[in-house]
């Protein structure tokens, strides 16, 4: 009871970001019964696009959930959950504002399943990269009162590069390729009821896409922009190589002249849709930052300067030093957290004496010069 009242509680703004630690899961707090609801994808692709959700798998599990987020997005905060009878890690993502309802996550999950049993099509083709979309479910802890029911969606946790999969700024041209060839085939697969896109991943792996649904009786939640999302895709959508192995049917809106600059265009089709997140810039922090409507176009030019809130508030911590060239005592300011963040040391001298030539003694920051390092 005490560990989901937590849970609740971590709606709020200045909730702390706790790194990850898998080993004492028992001090997380007791172990607690949940409800897992997964889509049944053994249907037809119709019946799935029809009502993704009609046809639900439950099962109840048993669980250890962490109440301190290890990362914070725009939207949602994530937290560590471990399943001790498979020893699974998984990571419970949970909406940081607006109604925690079930529906708002089983909308999530009903995406995701879409998406992925669309892929199953897709890969059938033997694309040249296969790709795949996460396993969503939706988790529930149940209350005494059904109306303070905690729901969260819960996927596997990537050892090593969680957070890296929100941000498909380092995408290679043939990934984008692929990607936007499914896309493409999503319309064509689904009778032109539906399209999939921004995709976000890494190593093919691929979780929160967006659909644009035109006919289904369904929409698709708020980033479901219908005809306008499905045309806005197709405006900028060239057809490459991917697409023509499918022999994919070109849409009416789709540019008349070639593919030119692939990444160019691959990421304004890509920034289409809604908000979506990156990684915090600085050094050895995980957070996920909201990048807007601009999505990464509109950062790529900035892209080094996206930091957390955190890390913003970090950086305008100033901090006086004394130089430490010998003789010297002039005392100088800076802000070390801007270094740190780039991954640099912080400098130890007054502007006048950073010559990286001469030898540094050590200072607030670890040296910088080469020489000096073991
Ligand atoms: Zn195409
Ligand atoms: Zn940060
Ligand atoms: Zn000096």
């Amino acid at each position: 009871m005490e560990q989901t009242r937590t849970l609740g509680m971590i709606q709020n703004d200045d909730v702390a970001i706790v790194p990850l630690n898998w080993d004492h899961v028992e001090r997380w707090g007791e172990q607690l019964s949940m409800k897992s609801y997964t889509c049944n994808l053994r249907r037809s692709l119709d019946s799935i696009i029809q009502a993704p959700l009609a046809d639900l798998l439950t099962s109840n599990i048993q669980a250890f959930i962490r109440s301190d987020p290890f990362a914070s997005g725009g939207l949602r905060y994530a937290l560590p959950l471990y399943q001790p009878s498979d020893e699974r890690k998984l990571v419970a993502k949970m909406f940081k504002d607006g109604p925690l309802t079930k529906d708002r996550y089983l909308e999530v999950m009903a995406i995701q399943a879409i998406a992925t049993k669309l892929v199953y099509e897709f890969n059938r083709y033997n694309p040249p990269q296969t790709i795949d979309f996460i396993d969503v479910r939706v988790v529930e802890i149940e209350q005494t009162h059904p109306s303070e029911d905690t729901y969260f969606t819960v996927e596997p946790y990537i050892e090593g590069d969680y957070v890296k999969h929100n941000n498909n700024a380092g995408w290679s041209n043939e990934l984008m390729a692929t990607a936007q060839a499914y896309s493409h085939f999503t319309w064509q697969k689904s009778g032109n009821k539906l399209i999939v896109v921004d995709l976000q991943g890494v190593a093919y792996i691929m979780t929160d896409p967006v659909i644009h649904s035109v006919n289904p009786p369904h929409s698709f939640g708020s980033t479901d922009f219908g005809r306008e999302g499905v045309d806005s895709f197709f405006s900028t959508h060239r057809c490459n190589y991917v697409c023509d192995m499918l022999n994919l049917t070109r849409h009416p809106m789709q540019p008349r002249d070639p593919i030119s600059t692939i990444t160019n265009q691959l990421q304004q089709a890509n920034e289409q849709s809604g908000p979506r997140q990156v990684n915090c810039n600085a050094a050895g922090c995980s957070a996920l930052v909201e990048i807007g409507q601009g999505g990464v176009l509109g950062a790529a030019a900035t892209m080094s300067d996206i930091y957390c809130n955190s890390c913003k508030r970090r950086m305008r911590l100033n901090q006086t030093f004394t130089c430490n060239m010998s003789g010297c005592k002039i005392k100088f300011s800076i802000t070390p957290y801007r270094y740190t963040a780039r991954g640099e040391d912080p400098p130890t001298r007054c502007p006048a004496h950073r010559n990286p030539n001469v030898p540094t003694p050590g200072g607030p920051g670890r040296s910088r010069n080469p020489g000096r390092r073991p």
